[in-house]
């Protein structure tokens, strides 16, 4: 007997979203940009925002002045990352995709609320007042808060857990997010932050990362990061990949580009496309598996140009296009939030919902890290809604651990937020007279997510007032840095 079927009413209620293309022309700087140029990789690279004057000429009056003078002053005064947000990311703020009404808020005071309001706005272009004032920064906030210098087997290779390596091919991307990890190397020095150099040539330092994984064929597994391989020139990618294809050990690799979502011309321009046609054929001749990982974090950035992209790599050959978001609050730090981001990429773009990581230790971070018990939560409501292989794992990257699934936290101090975790590997610093395995690893929750008596704990016992904890913050960054110097003197 056919069951009719029934409507159950669900916490989370599925909707398949048709992708759109938000209608650049409704930002004064583009009123005449025609499709032609938009899907032109140079055009979307020459007309990157990359400071307030070119924000004020894209934008007429549709901004208040209040806006310019909290974004200088976060310049000024927090900014980790500068400036830097490719047309393609612009025009998902503020868009058809997401006006409350269906009518585009009107310029000045309307707009202005709805741009501080928007997700992909609030990690690209931050603002002094987004930030804490009370704890601005965790005390133990650093810079390279996962110690990927500390693990450095050459410039840039990072080898922290035993089958698999992380390669810094070079410290630029074509959009730079606000709580990069690797805030302490990526992008231009802020008035804030002075970045890391890289001392070694980009030849010398890519052929000391190939002799290394020669030399250590218990390595399988290569994450080809920076950065973002979208600023490497393609063909001297692809010539870097053949030779670790030439490795017999290698068996996957793994292409680091949030540039698929935030700049999907790059990965559309024929040259590239055929390039990625030619290394994906050699790839499945050797059995190796070679795939996109992208980082996006809101669903409204999943547009119909970034599908393409999605789905032009994976007909050029590669295996896979997987996703790692950043766990962010007032970002994507709500089950609805988290589940459109997950159906919008798995629906149309075919990109595997893959991790989300918990928002790192970070200088100046406070506002966007939730707390483990919050990360929890979420995974939880998050499952049975996506089938299991796209249901994403929310990880903590524990430093000196590494990536840890929210639920495998050994012990957790909800009062004070620390949680303690083990591993059960040695990472590339630890020998073998370390009984790693036994070993406790802390995270912190940020204070402000604390019940009153927690907060009053770290008041007391790390610093006096929410000045010092400012200033001991920058301290710690500065010392962080120096320390990764002298590494590398
Ligand atoms: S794309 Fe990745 S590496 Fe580049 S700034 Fe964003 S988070 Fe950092």
């Amino acid at each position: 007997m056919a069951r009719m079927s029934v409507e159950i009413e669900q916490p989370y209620v599925y909707q398949h979203r048709e992708l759109v293309e938000p209608d650049w022309t409704r930002f004064p700087g583009w009123r005449d940009v025609t499709a032609e140029q938009w899907e032109d990789v140079q055009w979307q690279r020459v007309n990157c925002v990359k400071n307030l004057r070119q924000l004020r000429a894209l934008m007429g009056d549709l901004l208040t002045e209040e806006f310019y003078e909290d974004l200088e002053k976060d310049q000024q005064l927090r900014a980790t990352m500068s400036m830097l947000v490719p047309p393609q990311m612009m025009n998902t703020m503020v868009s058809e995709v997401t006006w409350a009404d269906g009518r585009m808020p009107a310029a000045g005071e309307e707009f202005t609320r709805a741009f501080y309001a928007d997700p992909v706005r609030r990690y690209m272009l931050p603002v002094f007042s987004d930030r804490r004032t009370d704890w601005a920064s965790h005390p133990y906030a650093t810079r390279d808060s996962l110690h990927e210098h500390d693990m450095w087997v050459a410039e840039g290779l990072t080898h922290r857990y035993p089958t698999k390596v992380l390669a810094e091919m070079l410290p630029t991307c074509p959009q730079y997010c606000g709580h990069c990890t690797r805030m302490d190397l990526v992008g231009n020095s802020t008035p804030q932050v002075t970045k890391l150099k890289l001392a070694g040539k980009p030849v010398d330092r890519h052929t000391a990362i190939l002799d290394y994984l020669r030399a250590n064929p218990g390595v399988r597994d290569v994450v080809v990061s920076g950065g973002d391989v979208a600023n490497m020139p393609w063909k001297n990618l692809e010539a870097w990949l053949e030779r670790l294809l030439e490795i017999e050990s290698i068996r996957d690799v793994r292409l680091a580009t949030k540039a698929l979502m935030g700049m999907p011309q790059h990965w559309l321009a024929p040259d590239t496309v055929e390039g990625v046609a030619r290394i994906s054929k050699k790839a499945r001749e050797r059995g190796v598996g070679l795939a996109i990982h992208t980082h996006v974090n809101a669903a409204q950035s999943v547009t119909p140009l970034v599908a393409r992209a999605s789905r032009t790599m994976l007909d050029a050959g590669l295996r896979d296009v997987r996703n790692q978001g950043v766990l962010m609050r007032g970002v994507n730090d709500t089950t609805k939030q988290l589940l459109d981001l997950c159906f919008a990429l798995a629906d149309d773009a075919m990109i595997t919902p893959y991790y989300f990581y918990m928002c790192d230790m970070i200088p100046f971070s406070e506002h966007w890290r939730v707390s483990l018990a919050h990360a929890q939560h979420l995974q939880h409501s998050m499952l049975g809604y996506l089938p299991g292989f796209s249901t994403p794992r929310i990880v903590c990257d524990v430093p000196f651990v590494g990536k840890r699934w929210v639920h495998q936290v050994d012990t957790y101090d909800t009062e004070r937020g620390i949680s303690y975790w083990s591993k059960n590997y040695r990472t590339s610093i630890e020998g073998e007279d370390v009984d790693v395995t036994s070993a406790e690893y802390v995270y912190y929750d940020p204070i402000d997510t604390l019940p009153a008596s927690g907060q009053e704990w770290w008041r007391q016992h790390t610093v006096e007032t929410a000045e010092a904890d400012e200033a001991a913050a920058v301290e710690q960054a500065a010392a962080s840095r120096r320390a990764s110097v002298d590494q590398l003197a």
